[in-house]
C-alpha cells in the first residue's frame, strides 16, 4: 500500500497547481500552496502513508463531520433534521441567497456553513464553552486523538473577518431558526474550524465512518452504526459542497473536505483515507487531493456506486 500511496503522491505533484491557497480567512493564506499527502487506515492491515502526511493542518470542514456526529448521537435523527435539511446544493458552502430565498429558511444540509452553524445551536449545552468540548471530544474519539488542540492563530483570524458566517447566523436568528446567543454559537464554530488534524487523523476518521461508528485503533464504538451511516451518507452527498455530484461521478466515495486543504473519507467496510494539498479549486476543494483520491479509487476499486 505504502509504495502505491508514494507513486500516486509522485504523480500528482502538479496537481497543486490549478489551486490556489485560501486567503479569505487571512491567516489560511500563509499555507504551503505545494505540500501534499496522502494516508490510508485499512479495516485489514492497518496504516500507510506517503507525501507530507505528519504536517498539522486546521480541520476548517472536516469538523462538520464530528458536530454533526454529537447532533445524532445526543438528540436523535428526526431532531437533527427537523433544523436542518438534507438537499445537496449547486450554490457555495457560505452562500446566503437560498437560503433566504427558499422557505422555511432552514440551512439545506449540516455540512455547509449555515447548516453547522444551526447544528451546533441545537446541541444541548447552553455554555459555549461546553459545547466546543463536547464537539473536540467527539473529534478526538473518532480520529484517536486525545488532546486535540486548535490553532489559535487561525481561530482569532477567522473570528476576525467571519463576517459572511456572522450574516448567515444572524439571518437564522432573525427568521427563528436559531436557538441561543449567536455570538457564542459562531464563537464554537470558529474553535470547531481550527482543530489541528493530520492527514492520518483524517484517514482515522474515514476508518472509524467506515467500520460503522467503531474506531479501529483505540476499539471505542464512538457513535452507532446508524449515525455512521447517515454521516457517511450526507458526505456522499453534500460533503464535497457544489462538487459533490462531479465527486460522486469521478471517485465514488463519501467524503468532507475543508479550506485548510484536507479531505477525509469513508470507504464501507473497508478504510478511511485522509488526502491534503492547501492549494484549493475554485469550489473549495483541495486540488491535490482530488487529484489523488480519484487515483486511488481507480487503482483500488473504491467505488461505491
Ligand atoms: N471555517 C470555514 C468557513 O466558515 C470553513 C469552510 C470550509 O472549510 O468549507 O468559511
Amino acid at each position: 500500500m505504502k509504495t502505491l500511496l508514494e507513486k500516486i503522491v509522485r504523480e500528482c505533484s502538479n496537481e497543486w497547481k490549478s489551486g490556489r491557497v485560501a486567503t479569505y480567512i487571512p491567516e489560511l493564506g500563509k499555507g504551503r500552496a505545494d505540500a501534499s499527502g496522502l494516508s490510508v487506515y485499512s479495516l485489514s492491515s492497518g496504516p500507510a502513508s506517503a507525501g507530507d502526511t505528519g504536517s498539522p493542518f486546521t480541520m476548517q470542514s472536516v469538523s462538520k463531520v464530528a458536530s454533526l456526529a454529537l447532533a445524532l448521537e445526543t438528540l436523535g435523527e428526526e431532531k437533527v433534521f427537523s433544523a436542518v435539511g438534507m438537499a445537496a446544493l449547486a450554490d457555495p458552502f457560505n452562500s446566503i441567497m437560498r437560503l433566504e430565498s427558499d422557505a422555511p429558511h432552514r440551512p439545506h444540509n449540516p455540512l455547509i456553513n449555515s447548516g453547522a452553524i444551526a447544528v451546533l445551536s441545537l446541541l444541548p449545552w447552553t455554555d459555549g464553552g461546553e459545547k466546543f468540548e463536547a464537539v473536540r471530544d467527539m473529534a478526538a474519539r473518532l480520529m484517536a486523538k486525545p488532546g486535540l488542540e486548535i490553532d489559535e492563530a487561525v481561530y482569532l483570524s477567522e473570528k476576525e473577518t467571519g463576517n459572511r458566517n456572522r450574516a448567515l447566523a444572524w439571518f437564522l436568528k432573525s427568521v427563528g431558526n436559531l436557538e441561543g446567543d449567536v455570538e457564542e454559537i459562531l464563537d464554537v464554530y470558529f474553535r470547531q474550524c481550527s482543530l489541528l488534524t493530520d492527514c492520518t487523523d483524517l484517514a482515522l476518521l474515514g476508518a472509524t465512518l467506515a467500520a460503522g461508528g467503531r474506531n479501529p485503533v483505540t476499539g471505542e464504538q464512538v457513535t452507532s452504526c446508524g449515525t455512521a451511516r447517515i454521516v457517511r451518507t450526507i458526505m456522499a452527498t453534500c460533503g464535497m459542497y457544489d462538487g459533490s455530484g462531479e465527486f460522486a461521478v469521478s471517485v465514488g466515495i463519501p467524503a468532507k473536505s475543508g479550506v485548510g486543504g484536507g479531505i477525509s473519507a469513508a470507504v464501507p467496510g473497508k478504510m478511511g483515507i485522509g488526502a491534503w494539498g492547501p492549494a484549493l479549486d475554485k469550489r473549495g476543494n483541495s486540488a491535490a487531493g482530488l487529484a489523488m483520491l480519484k487515483r486511488l479509487s481507480e487503482e483500488l476499486g473504491l467505488r461505491i456506486y
